[in-house]
């Protein structure tokens, strides 16, 4: 049984006051059934993570450098990010394939890198709108898969999250067949690469605009074991709503 993840990505949101989504959410759920994940901006992760000891919420870092240490200015490093109380860093997001044109081999020497310092490492794949409508979708992901995993993954230490790069922050979300075409693909692979047993024990999530309302039938969509979630993670209400549709399954 692979336990299922609620994990938020706050992105280039959030100051102090934010903190106080993090107490609503933790008090939301006392007692989770499945594992709860915030990524806040950085700058919170240390205050964040003293926050959130003792509850069922979790934090993790939205990047790291690949390097441990070093002459990167403005970067951090996955072993800084431990230090600062991550769990957990998101990789390969396509905000930062685009905006930092990050490329596979990128992440995954930062994906060794996180894994060597611990951290849990979500590395996302994804497809344009024209790369779908090519129907290459799977040529993407299977490239991004291999390109961006890196070899000492196991169930423990990768999650995949399947986020269309169309269905970000759009409010589009592709039909219930579709999610479940790539999530199964994507586990094939996994069980391809790294023998049954690693790759039916990583979990599998799907972000692009899941939202209160269409969480509980994504979450019903085989080889989905959660979400990463934008927009409706700034909120605890919102992200509180997706948490109870997962418990729910
Ligand atoms: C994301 O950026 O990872 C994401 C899934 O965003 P949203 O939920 O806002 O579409």
């Amino acid at each position: 049984m692979r336990q299922k993840l609620a994990a938020g990505n706050w992105k280039m949101n959030g100051t102090k006051a934010s903190l106080a989504e993090l107490d609503a959410l933790a008090k939301a759920h006392p007692d989770p059934s499945v594992d709860i994940l915030i990524c806040p901006p950085a700058t919170l992760i240390d205050r964040a993570a003293q926050g959130v000891q003792g509850t069922g919420v979790g934090i993790g870092a939205q990047d790291c450098h690949a390097e441990t240490s070093g002459a990167h200015t403005g970067d951090l490093s996955a072993t800084m990010l431990a230090d600062a109380g991550a769990t957990h860093v998101i990789l390969g997001h396509s905000e930062r394939r685009e905006d930092h044109a990050e490329h596979n081999k990128d992440i995954r020497a930062k994906a060794r890198s996180a894994m060597d310092a611990g951290l849990v490492t979500i590395i996302c794949v994804g497809e344009s709108l024209e790369q779908r409508e090519a129907a290459n979708t799977l040529d993407i992901i299977g490239g991004q898969l291999s390109g961006s995993i890196p070899d000492q993954s196991t169930g423990e230490n990768l999650v995949v999250a399947y986020e269309p790069i169309w269905a970000i922050g759009t409010g589009k979300v592709p039909t219930l067949d579709e999610i479940g075409e790539v999530h199964d693909f994507i586990r094939s692979r996994l069980e391809h690469r790294f023998g049954e047993g690693v790759g039916r024990s990583v979990r599998l999530l799907y972000g692009g605009s899941v939202k209160p309302g269409n969480a509980a039938e994504i979450f019903a969509v085989s080889n989905v074991d959660g979400a990463l979630v934008g927009g409706a993670s700034l909120k605890a209400a919102d992200f509180s709503g997706i948490i109870d549709a997962l418990e729910a399954v």
